[in-house]
């Protein structure tokens, strides 16, 4: 059965077409910078790549040169496009309702546009990637897969703010957390590897990459993560301030700052980006900080040690904690910074194997020392996979998936 999986964002649109339950990829691709003249497809087939510039105004554009894409004579890979069993989709904010995975029906539709409110980026697109799949495909299955939805068993004492209640009854402002399907997937994947049920394994996951959030992972449940309302609280990411002191904007309004500007200040012009002022890209950095640029190391030193103090703080609410685990683009390949986030936390029972996170980038693998009470993992992450398996269990009759 062909699964497609669909990651449809405000600026690009991602795409992989799987075959299931072999979980292989058959085709993916990204249609990039959706709107702008300069779009273009990126598409992968097997190990042929192709690239090509392409017309879109919109999600529905990119979405019909997706499945036009599949079809083509040179370089798709489907007869026809009946031979999609099922679309998985990436949902970004389904608020406190949706808990896991769910078939996408009139009702579903109308609760991700209510929750458009808490997530004005990404939820639009997400449904226009939906409704754009639905009129291509009327009759196939479609689910959501939902970003906030592993973060649903967060309890109540973690997941409150210190504001007056009727704010949380009146607009629901309260910790949702975000990355879910990432953190979800590693932790299953971390308690594979040290050999225990899903529901067996307390970890902090660290999500590095462009955004960033770390959750705490108690018998297989999130039981608290970085970020909170919106993705912007947490630790400092690429552009993004993470935890701030509110009183800063007030501060600045004062100075005469408008919503509009703090707003860009904070999701844009700030974190790594924002201390160095040269870059948001980790690899930048350090290359920078390499050549002695003072800016570019206390951006790294800033990140690192906002990180070891989530790390610090989710180890004692978890008891006993099993396992760190790193994945994103930074978390799967920055061995400098692995080393200095973990570095000298043997008072937490970890001991970090320097060698073997030296030897490690892209691939999974324990960087702590054989017998360490808190094993440290790389795990890269597959949130597609984890979409499609989602997809695949919900689409297919119970009684075909057990016997799978
Ligand atoms: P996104 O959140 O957009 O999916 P990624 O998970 O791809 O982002 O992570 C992007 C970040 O990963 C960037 O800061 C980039 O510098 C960093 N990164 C990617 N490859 C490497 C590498 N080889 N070494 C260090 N950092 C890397």
């Amino acid at each position: 059965m062909k699964i497609l999986i669909i990651n449809a964002g405000s600026s690009s649109v991602k795409y992989y077409l799987y075959a299931m339950p072999e979980a292989q990829v058959v085709a993916n691709g990204t249609v990039e910078r959706v709107g702008e003249t300069s779009s273009r497809l990126i598409h992968w087939r097997d190990h042929l790549y192709h690239e090509s510039p392409v017309h879109t105004l919109d999600v529905d554009d990119a979405m019909s040169v997706i499945f036009d894409t599949l079809v083509h004579e040179d370089i798709g890979v489907l007869r026809d496009l009946s031979e999609i069993g099922a679309v998985g989709h990436r949902v970004v904010h389904g608020g406190e309702e949706f808990t896991g995975s769910v078939v996408v029906n009139e009702q579903v539709i109308a609760s991700i546009v209510k929750y458009a409110d808490l997530a004005p980026l990404h939820n639009p697109p997400n449904l226009a990637g939906i409704r754009a799949a639905g009129r291509r495909l009327p009759n196939v299955t479609q689910v959501a897969c939902f970003d906030t939805a592993f973060h649903t068993t967060i309890p109540k004492v973690a997941y409150m703010y210190g504001l007056p209640y009727d704010l949380y009854e009146k607009y629901r402002i309260r910790r949702y957390g975000f990355h879910g399907i990432s953190h979800r997937y590693v932790a299953r994947r971390a308690a594979a590897i040290l050999g225990r049920g899903k529901y067996e394994v307390n970890a902090i996951t660290c999500h590095l990459g462009n955004g960033c959030s770390i959750t705490a992972v108690k018998n297989g449940h999130s039981v608290d993560t970085s970020m909170g309302f919106t993705p912007l609280e947490g630790v400092p990411m690429g552009t993004r301030s993470g935890d701030l002191d509110p009183a800063i904007l007030f501060y600045l309004a004062d100075k005469g700052y408008t919503a509009q500007s703090l707003k860009t200040l904070c999701n844009r012009r700030s974190g790594l980006l924002g201390i160095s002022g040269l870059s948001n890209d980790i690899r930048n950095l350090l290359e920078l900080a390499g050549q002695g640029s003072d800016r570019a190391t206390l951006a790294i030193d800033v990140f690192c040690y906002r990180i070891r103090k989530y790390i610090g703080s989710y180890a004692a609410v978890l008891e006993p904690l099993d396992a760190i685990v790193f994945t994103g683009g930074i978390g799967e390949n920055a061995t400098s910074l692995r080393e200095q986030i973990c570095r000298g936390m043997t008072q937490l029972g970890v001991h970090f194997d320097g060698q073997a996170n030296q030897r490690t980038a892209d691939q999974e693998a324990e960087i702590s020392v054989p017998g360490s009470p808190v094993k440290v993992f790389v795990i890269p992450t597959n949130e597609q996979l984890a979409i499609a398996k989602d997809t695949y269990d919900l689409s297919v009759p119970a009684t075909l998936v057990a016997s799978s």
